[in-house]
């Protein structure tokens, strides 16, 4: 791992940062004696912020002006780096450059959406549409074009916080209501998995004989590695970071798949159009994952199906 700041509130975060990295600098580190960022009035803490950008002054740039406005924030300067400090350490928002040194930021999007529906706000000097639509299809939810002005770039991740905001008190059982095509949780309508002010994200998921590596990307049964296509291990990340939940087909469809794009994807997972068409492909997929974790397929112990519903992962 490269370099990887990382800068903690005072106040009782549960957001643990990452084992530092040997020689690690901190570019985004808050000076001693910067205010920390405070409980609001309300009682939320700020969020915390990861901002992947290979470009140093622009990283500078963007964590001073955060640091300036009371944000917490990490910083990563590689693809890799940003997908494993989202994994381990839960960040609120995402502030994403495209343009990274080992992997392309559509990719990062795409990896994270795999188990997290963290905001993520694409801060691109890409200013075609094509490259809009592409981020946008494969889970960002927001972009800004460089150059942005300061104004811009707040103004956009003040509106992600209202965003949060809304998912928090859905998920706390307010009357604001969750998204319907979002996953179901038995008997708690407004719960979703929203990784957002969670508990943090755990680097390692074991269950039974089953250990999933979210940073390291492998999976073991019973201490063998299982070997899964990259659509395979999407779709056990998504349903092992929902134990319990049930998962609507729909659901699992946009955050594996992407949102759906009737006209030819290009590139990735293609997504064909239809319901029908769909539902088939899912469980094509399901069937061949359940084969390689599932001792016995006829009685699966990790995941369940809800006949007209969805899946759910099982606590075995
Ligand atoms: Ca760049």
């Amino acid at each position: 791992m490269g370099e990887a700041a990382f800068q903690m509130s005072s106040d009782a975060t549960p957001i643990e940062p990452p084992a530092p990295a040997p020689g690690a600098t901190a570019p985004g580190t808050t000076a001693p004696g910067t205010p920390a960022p405070d409980a609001t009035a309300s009682g939320t803490t700020v969020p915390t912020i990861l901002v992947v950008e290979d470009d140093p002054e622009v990283r500078t740039f963007v964590t001073a002006t955060l640091d300036a406005h009371g944000y917490a924030h990490q910083s990563a300067s590689t693809g890799r780096e940003a997908i494993a400090l989202a994994a381990t350490s839960a960040p609120d928002i995402i502030l994403l450059d495209l343009g990274l040194p080992d992997i392309d930021g559509i990719e990062v999007v795409r990896a994270i959406r795999a188990w997290s529906v963290v905001p993520i706000i694409v801060v691109s000097a890409r200013s075609e549409d094509a490259d809009k639509i592409g981020a946008l299809d494969a889970g960002a939810d927001d972009y800004v074009c460089k150059p942005f002005s300061v104004g811009e770039l707040l103004a956009r991740i003040r509106a992600t916080e209202r965003h949060l905001a809304i998912a928090t008190a859905a998920r706390a059982g307010a009357p604001a209501a969750a998204s319907p095509s979002n996953a179901v949780a038995a008997g708690a309508p407004g719960a979703t998995p929203f990784s957002a002010s969670a508990a943090p994200a755990p680097a390692v998921f074991r269950d039974g004989g089953l250990v999933i590596d979210y940073s390291a990307g492998v999976v073991t049964l019973d201490g063998a590695e299982v070997h899964l296509t990259p659509i395979e291990y999407r779709l056990l990340c998504l349903l092992s970071r929902n134990v319990g939940k049930v998962l609507t087909h729909r659901y699992i469809l946009d955050q594996v798949w992407g949102a759906r794009d009737d006209s030819a994807a290009a590139g990735g997972a293609g997504r064909p159009a239809g319901q029908a068409g769909d539902l088939a492909t899912l469980r094509v997929y399901m069937g061949s994952l359940r084969k390689k974790i599932e001792r016995d397929t006829a009685h699966p112990r990790y995941i369940q199906t809800h006949v007209g519903v969805g899946y759910r992962m099982m606590s075995v």
